[in-house]
This record gives C-alpha cells, structure tokens and sequence, in this order.
C-alpha cells in the first residue's frame, strides 16, 4: 500500500482553530491513519516511508465547492451552450472543468444542476480512477416549474406525480441529492422573478419527503424571503443563495433565520470570484443591502458553507479563492472561511469522511504557501493536492 508522511510548518486540522505547529500527517492508501508532530511521527513512522517536506507551507483538508454547474461554461449564454452542445463534447468540457478545480485545491464539488445526468458519469470515471478531478455529489436536473429556472436541464414539473416521478428518475440515474429550484433564478428568459416562488409550500414538503424514500437530501435555490420560510419549513438540507427577496427589495425575517440555525440548515451563500464587478454593478445601495442580510445571518448563528456556483455568467472554475475573499471583505475571521471551506462544508453535504484531518478520514489533502489563517491568498499558492491519497501534479 502506497504510504507518504506529510509534514508542514502548520497543519490545520480542523476546525480551522486546530493547528498543529510543525504537523505532520501519515497517509496510507486512500486515507489518513496518524496525525501529529512532526518529530513524534518521523520517530514512529518507519524510515522506508517516503518523507514529503513542504518547509514553509500549511497542510490542511481539501476545498469543498457546495455549488457548481459543471455542464455550464462561465460565458455570458449557458443555456444555449448546454442546449446546443455535443453531448461527447459537454462531458470533455465538464472534465476539464473538474480536473482544474482539483488543481486550485478544491477536492470536492456538489454540482447542482446538469443535464441528462453526465455529471453521474463523470463522478463515476472519477471515483474509478478513470478521470482526474474532485469527488463529486451530483443532483442531476434540478426541479422546476414548467418554463422556470434552468427548464432547460429537463426537469420541468406541474402536478404532483410529475414530482414524483421526477424525483424517481433522478434517483434512477444515480443522483446523490435533488435540487429543487424553489424560486424564480436570473438564468431562463421569461421564468419567474427571483423572489417569486416557482412551488407551493405543500409541493416543497412532497419533494423532501419524496427525496427522503431514496435516501436523498434536498438542496433548495431559494431567493424569495417567501420561499425560504416555505423551504424550511419543508426540511430542506441546504438554502443556496438565500438573498430574502420581496416585490419590495430585500426583507430579512429573523424567525426564520432563527428556525434556520435550530434545524441545522446550511446556507450556501454563493458568490462568484468577480464579486466586485458584480457588486459594483448592483450599485452602492443594494449591494449594502446584501451585505446587511449576510451580516444578520451571521449575527444569528446561521451556518455558512462555500460555494461559487461555478459555470453561470461570470462565475469561472478554479477561482474558489476570489469567493472566499468576499466573506473577508464582509469581516469574517479566516479561521471562519476555512470553516465554511471544509468542516462546515462536509457536514451540510453529508460527508462524515472529509473536511477535517484525522486517521480514519479520506486523504483529502492540500498543501499550500504560507498560512491561510493569515492571508487567504495563500491558498493560491497551491503545492500539492491529494484527492482519496492520490497526488496530483506531485
Ligand atoms: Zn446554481
């Protein structure tokens, strides 16, 4: 079995609070099976073991993006890129898509949203060996109603069992949780507004109960503050975007923030890397606005996990970073992103194997520059990248 010590000036362990100074890791097949010191480990650990000293550097666990699109292509028109594409074509790009989030350190990804369920078929050349590229969860088509947000992935639903057979055919195909698009999105010309809800409350608590009979979490886009009460309510896993939109401009609602934190709901506050241009595009007020509601979540308690919703207009692969500093600029500590990067990212998706460093846990690892804790950008500076103990690029 193919086994490497790992040691580094700081090994973040997790939660991001956790460092060992001069940590060393022991990595064994696809998993880790000692942390600690490195003096201690280098004494215990046999000398044949392959040493990899990374002086200068930070271990930490691998980067978990909560929110891509791995069929989509970051330009200004992924509906007709999607429609139009080749399907041999499509699932190169998403690949390649992958194997660069990889390389920028992000080993796992929730993709949110494709068609006819290529992601399923590029997690599974992945998981082979096959392919190079994060682990991925895949939702397959997301839910909506009939000409609303992403119809055009195919799962366009009215009447309750169009629901459920929906529901039954994504399982089928082999999906690891349902998206549902709660709320009208910006994507599809002609669809519901962002704050209009695209189901009923009823509807929302069918999908949940019918994701659950396959075992399967439901992961919700929800703008509209309507909609988020109707999602929780409903018991969805995760709110992504969850922006509390009215007719009325943005209305924040502190019970529901509240039921939020108490029933251990995620929220996946997606943000691109070119969040400046974007804020700076909604104008001084509304992006304060924004920024306000994220702050009060904060202030509740409500737990942050990290996702880019790579693939839309703007929102390009492999700048997991340039997200990441957007909490920063919100005041969030770096021990607090990393969280939202690892730890607090694994358990909302239901990972009990990755996230933190401990034996037992999938050797999900990267090596970085620098301290992260000091300087985000160092997770920038990407050394080395470990998906289930496979190095990539060593
Ligand atoms: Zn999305």
């Amino acid at each position: 079995m193919n086994k490497v010590l790992i040691s580094a000036d700081h090994v973040i362990t997790g939660p991001a609070d956790r460092v060992i100074t001069r940590g060393a890791v022991l990595v064994e097949g696809g998993s880790i099976t000692a942390v600690g010191t490195a003096a201690e480990l280098d004494t215990s650990v046999e000398p044949e073991v392959p040493r990899l000293a990374c002086p200068g550097a930070t271990l930490l666990p691998g980067l978990i993006d909560c929110h891509v699109h791995l069929a989509f292509d970051a330009g200004p028109d992924p509906l007709r890129a999607v429609a139009e594409a080749d399907p041999g074509e499509l699932a190169t790009a998403m690949a390649d898509r992958a194997e660069q989030m990889l390389a920028a350190g992000v080993t796992t990804v929730r993709d949110l949203g494709d068609r006819d369920a290529l992601t399923v078929t590029l997690r599974d050349a992945i998981a082979a060996g096959t392919a190079t590229g994060p682990r991925v969860l895949a939702a397959t088509a997301p839910l909506t109603s009939h000409g609303g947000h992403c119809g055009f992935l195919g799962g366009e639903v009215t009447t309750d069992d169009e629901i459920r057979a929906r529901i039954a055919r994504n399982a089928e195909q082999g999906a690891d949780l349902i998206k549902v698009m709660a709320s009208g999105g910006a994507l599809t010309p002609g669809g519901p507004r962002m704050w209009q809800p695209q189901f009923t409350r009823d509807q929302l608590r069918l999908i949940v109960d019918e994701a659950a009979r396959y075992g399967l979490g439901v992961a919700a886009h929800a703008h509209g503050t309507d909609t988020i009460e109707h999602c929780v309510t409903a018991g969805v896993r995760t709110l992504e975007h969850c922006s509390w939109r009215t007719a009325e401009g943005i209305v924040y609602d502190p019970p529901t923030a509240r039921r939020i934190v108490e029933n251990d709901i995620a929220v996946c506050r997606c943000v691109s890397g070119d969040w400046r241009l974007f804020l700076e595009q909604m104008g001084p007020e509304r992006a304060e606005a924004m920024a306000g509601v994220i702050r009060d979540m904060r202030k509740e308690g409500v737990r942050f996990i990290a996702g880019t919703d790579a693939g839309v207009p703007g929102a390009r692969f492999g700048d997991y970073v340039g997200m990441l500093e957007f909490f920063s600029s919100l005041d969030f500590s770096h021990a607090e992103i990393l969280d939202m990067a690892t730890v607090h990212a694994a358990h909302a998706l239901g990972l009990t194997d990755t996230g933190t460093i401990a034996p037992g846990m999938r050797a999900d690892l990267i090596v970085v520059d620098g301290n992260p804790l000091e300087s985000l950008d160092s997770l920038r500076a990407i050394r080395h990248v470990l998906t289930a103990g496979r190095p990539i690029g060593m």
